[in-house]
């Protein structure tokens, strides 16, 4: 019998979920709720995924954490207030998982290595080959082709067409954001 979890979903935040935090503030990170703000359709796209029955996972690089510009406890502050939002929106995020290092530390979390993704399926078994990771950077692409995902870029955050001649590695679709990403999952692979 087929055991796989197919209704997995992998999301970054920071230029998918809500707006890249580099035209907020000097550091370039979200370092307080007050500069989160939910890019437009995020909310509506999480809710018609959690709507068509699937599991949420947040992958995310929060460097600025060992850079010393925002503590633990104040990204537990956001997220939290992040899940708020979202449920209010009657969405659902089912866990959200942060790597707080920098390059230097050399850690296996911090995308595009893959320990976030493995840390997020501990004792569950997907079929990753049917499984999209959404980002808005080539590094997320990256880091979706290591673990074996399917990759969409979108163009809401961090990387524009214009500079599709410099991409590393080309993603599997592109995208305009979330919800024109969700919408494009949905119609592709019906609701059940
Ligand atoms: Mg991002
Ligand atoms: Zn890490």
């Amino acid at each position: 019998m087929e055991r796989k979890q197919h209704k997995v979903i992998f999301l970054d935040r920071d230029g998918v979920i809500n707006k890249d935090p580099a035209s907020i503030n000097k550091y370039s990170y979200v370092t307080k709720w007050e500069e989160f703000r939910f890019l437009p359709g995020a909310k509506r796209a999480i809710k018609k995924l959690a709507d068509a029955g699937y599991a949420i996972y947040v992958i995310s690089n929060q460097a600025g954490i060992a850079k010393g510009y925002f503590t633990l406890k104040a990204l537990k502050s956001i997220t939290e207030n992040m899940l708020r939002e979202i449920e209010k929106s009657r969405g659902k995020i089912t866990r959200v998982f942060y790597c707080p290092h920098r390059d230097e530390d050399n850690c296996g979390c911090r995308k595009p290595n893959v320990g976030l993704f493995e840390k997020a399926l501990k004792g569950g078994d997907i079929d990753f080959k049917r499984t999209f990771f959404i980002g808005d950077k080539i590094m997320d692409v990256q880091a979706g082709r290591a673990i074996g995902c399917r990759t969409i870029l979108v163009l809401c955050g961090k990387e524009s067409l214009r500079n599709k001649k410099n991409w590393k590695l080309k993603p599997d679709h592109v995208k305009r954001d979330l919800l024109d990403a969700v919408d494009w999952i949905l119609k592709k692979r019906g609701k059940v």
